[in-house]
């Protein structure tokens, strides 16, 4: 692994030679916390370089986009659906745990992603389930069950035998995102599409949605990846 310096910032870069390809990539892998670069191994060390510092203002742009998921470092403040709590370890403790009164997010020393997963699927639960209760309601539906799905790609999904999932992660973005994911679920009850009719639909019971779904659009992946 290398580093390039990019605003004072040390940016570490793989360098991957490989004979299938015939053009220098760079990508993100959040995974490795680095970032790719893909070239034939017969590229010379000026020509990546030059490739490098074009991809300047690409980098920057990725590495926004990563540092706005959460951080579990003691100290951090992790937003929970418009709630700041922050990270502190508990080595008393065996699971994570939200304390209220505190305003704290209580980790043991060795947290596991079930247990972390399972208590903001709790959270998704209790915030969310409300909402999208609410927007059925208001468009004169009704929905046969409704669950909190651990997915990767999709912030929520209507089927055609009316069952609802969300996706768990919505506690992480700005409650009025996660307020336009319900609102658009709830709308596919009425429509199975993005037609105009839908939109309308949609429209009628959150009037601001064409914000929010930039939002996502914008700054959904970065969360995504927790
Ligand atoms: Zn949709």
């Amino acid at each position: 692994m290398r580093e390039i310096t990019l605003d004072n910032q040390n940016i570490p870069i793989v360098y991957k030679p490989s004979l299938r390809v015939k053009r220098i990539s760079l990508r993100l892998s959040p995974k490795e916390f680095a970032f790719i670069l893909t070239h034939p191994p017969r590229a010379t060390h000026r020509q990546l370089q030059r490739f490098l510092d074009q991809c300047g203002p690409w980098i920057k742009r990725q590495l926004e986009k990563v540092t706005d998921a959460p951080s579990l470092h003691p100290g951090a403040i992790l937003s929970l659906y418009g709630e700041d709590f922050e990270c502190i370890h508990d080595p008393l403790r065996r699971k994570p745990v939200l304390c209220q009164e505190t305003k704290t997010l209580r980790l043991p020393l060795k947290v596991s992603q079930k247990d972390l997963h399972s208590l903001f699927k709790k959270v998704a639960h209790e915030k969310l389930l409300p909402l999208l209760y609410k927007a059925v309601e208001d468009l004169d539906q009704r929905v046969e069950k409704v669950s909190f799905r651990d997915s990767k790609t999709r912030w929520g999904s209507c089927s055609g035998r009316k069952t609802i999932s969300l996706n768990w992660r919505l506690v992480f973005l700005p409650p009025e995102v996660g307020h336009y994911v319900c609102a658009h679920e709830a709308a596919h009850l009425l429509h199975m599409n993005h037609s105009k009719a839908f939109w309308e639909v949609l429209e009628r019971i959150c009037p601001t949605y064409q914000k929010h779904r930039k939002w996502l659009k914008a700054h959904g992946s970065a969360w995504m990846r927790f």
